[in-house]
């Protein structure tokens, strides 16, 4: 029996989380759920599982809710101290890492400390902070398994290898709705346009990721640390079918990928019940004969050079990550309520790194300064109003 605690159960990641759990009532129970604001659908979730503990980020939504649920004994928090109770809830083993954004680093810290197993969806935490994260994870030897779907794909291609015969990694990529675009085009396309996204129904701040790329990068990063290997030796490769969810190539020149149709429910599934697998009920599975074919393309690094960004930032190391992981979530932030344009998104994040000073090997307090500084300095750059 797995017991769980989901950080961000009211989300795209946590919601399929809960479809898992439905689906595998007799070997998963629900703990914990946390959630920022929308308490209609965490009260759903909340009489449905049955958790012991909810966290509502929100002050006033977490006094609204203890009012809605004062038939059921769940304890509701709130604030940050909320999450940590949640993460650190003593029944459960594993908590889902899903919040969104570089939120998720203390409570991922929290609950390592605590023994908790992590399955992690919230990369922006691996990205600023790996290098306290991983160490730390072998100290309290838990296990911290990747639910991005390249991240478990690799993991499932290592099996069994040994790590110095990797050649390389190839993380796969959609490409986006806007692949095969350029600049000009590319300055007045809108959120709702970087919204659709041809393959993977997602929160919308990955979402636009997507569209920039930018989450390549941050992939790029969370590869090094989980996997532990140069970022030199990671290449992306640009997948549209996004059937290949990356794979690992040897030394020897054999190449062993994971392939199955765009359902985060899979990854997820298999984070839960490693090294076991269940069967999957949900969903449909690959039929090759209607796929027909797989194609592959070298990334445009100079339209979307917000990936190009990342790989610097990642080479760079140290603070880097954050103020480049930073820049990118105010300005996504940004481009989703209209006030700046999709290439602006790049341009802040360029311009935030180019006025850092690197601080090698940040503590925790340090990367969450340079978060905090990153967002002072594009404020006091932003001109609102195009
Ligand atoms: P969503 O935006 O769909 O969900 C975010 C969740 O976090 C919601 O439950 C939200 O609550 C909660 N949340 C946000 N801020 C806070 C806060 N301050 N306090 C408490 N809860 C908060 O995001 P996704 O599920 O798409 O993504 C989650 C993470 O997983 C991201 O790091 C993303 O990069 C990663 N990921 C996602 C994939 C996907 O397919 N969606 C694939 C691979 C990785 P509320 O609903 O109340 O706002
Ligand atoms: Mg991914």
């Amino acid at each position: 029996m797995k017991r769980i605690a989901i950080l961000g159960s009211t989300g795209s990641i946590g919601i399929q989380t809960l479809e898992v759990a439905r689906e595998h009532r007799n070997d998963i129970q629900i703990r914990a759920l946390v959630a920022h604001s929308n308490i209609e659908l965490l009260e759903r979730q909340i009489r449905e599982f049955m958790p012991r503990i909810v966290c509502v980020y929100d002050d006033k939504k977490a006094k609204l809710l203890k009012e809605n649920i004062k038939d059921l004994s769940v304890r509701v928090e709130t604030g940050m101290e909320g999450i940590i109770a949640c993460a650190t809830e003593e029944s459960t083993d594993t908590v889902v890492a899903a919040l969104v954004g570089m939120i998720g680093i203390l409570p991922t810290i929290e609950a390592i400390k605590a023994g908790k197993n992590i399955a992690l969806a919230n990369k922006e935490t691996l990205v600023t902070a790996g290098h306290i994260i991983m160490p730390l994870s072998r100290e309290k030897n838990i296990e911290l398994l990747p639910v991005d779907s390249e991240h478990s794909a690799i993991f499932q291609s290592l099996h069994g290898e040994d790590k110095n015969n990797i050649y390389r990694i190839l993380l796969t990529a959609s490409g986006g709705p806007f692949r095969g675009l350029k600049g000009q085009v590319l300055e007045t396309m809108t959120a709702s346009d970087a919204l659709k996204h041809p393959n993977w129904r997602m929160g919308p701040k990955i979402t636009i990721d997507s569209a920039t790329l930018v989450n390549k990068a941050l992939e790029v990063m969370e590869a090094v640390w989980l996997f532990g290997l140069p970022i030199e030796q990671i290449q992306v490769l640009i997948h549209p079918q996004s059937i290949i969810h990356s794979m690992v190539e040897y030394v020897d020149g054999s190449i062993i990928a994971q392939l199955g149709l765009p359902d985060m429910r899979l990854p997820i599934q298999y984070a839960l019940f490693y090294p076991d697998r269940k069967d999957m009920r949900l969903g449909e599975r690959v039929d090759f004969v209607k796929l027909k074919e797989l194609t592959f393309e070298e990334p445009d690094m100079d339209t979307f050079y917000g990936l190009q960004l990342g790989l610097r930032a990642g080479k760079l190391g140290g603070s880097m990550p954050t103020v480049y992981n930073a820049a990118n979530e105010w300005a996504v932030a940004r481009f989703l309520e209209g006030k700046i344009g999709f290439l602006d998104i790049p341009r802040l994040i360029e311009e935030a790194m180019d006025n850092h000073i690197l601080i090698n090997a940040p503590t925790l307090n340090q990367i969450l300064n340079t978060e905090q500084e990153t967002y002072d300095f594009i404020k006091g750059i932003v001109k609102f109003g195009k």
